[in-house]
């Protein structure tokens, strides 16, 4: 069985059997175990592969951050999806240079807190996380680790 395969199985084993605020804990405690041993500096995976999003309240000061005003930040990066969010046009993240983010603290919220593996109810987006085992080694450490102690046997 392929490993997205086999992770999406997870993900199904999990809703049904996995208790939700446990669950939450377990992810807590193994994002800050992985975290605290990676340089995610020397990977920046997410940066080159994802399309970060921006709030409309985050555009104005990380185009400050650049010397841009905000409707020049929109026409030289980011596009709008159906639902009127905006995301970076194209990757890798223009703004990655010696793999750190020039925006620094104006970075958007989803980037600081990309991969979501410490927030509430992991319950509902299971699939994205199973998502996120293919592009952030953290993530993927975190579900190999989850499916030894929730005893998930591969079929
Ligand atoms: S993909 Fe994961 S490990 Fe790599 S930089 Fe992003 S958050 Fe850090």
């Amino acid at each position: 069985m392929k490993k997205n395969e086999e992770n999406y199985d997870f993900a199904i084993f999990l809703k049904a059997n996995a208790d939700d605020q446990k669950l939450d804990e377990d992810f807590k405690r193994l994002h800050k175990k992985y975290f605290a041993n990676y340089d995610c500096s020397k990977c920046r995976k997410c940066c080159k592969k994802l399309h970060a999003t921006f709030k409309e309240n985050e555009i104005e000061k990380a185009a400050q951050k650049i010397n841009l005003n905000k409707e020049e930040f929109i026409k030289r990066y980011l596009k709008q999806t159906l639902d009127k969010t905006y995301i970076i046009k194209r990757t890798p993240y223009p703004f990655l240079k010696n793999n750190m983010c020039i925006l620094e603290e104006d970075k958007p919220k989803d980037c600081k807190e990309y991969p979501f593996t410490n927030k509430k109810e992991r319950i509902f987006s299971l699939y994205a996380t199973m998502d996120n085992t293919l592009i952030c080694p953290v993530v993927n450490n975190i579900i190999e680790e989850l499916k030894e102690i929730y005893h998930f046997k591969v079929r």
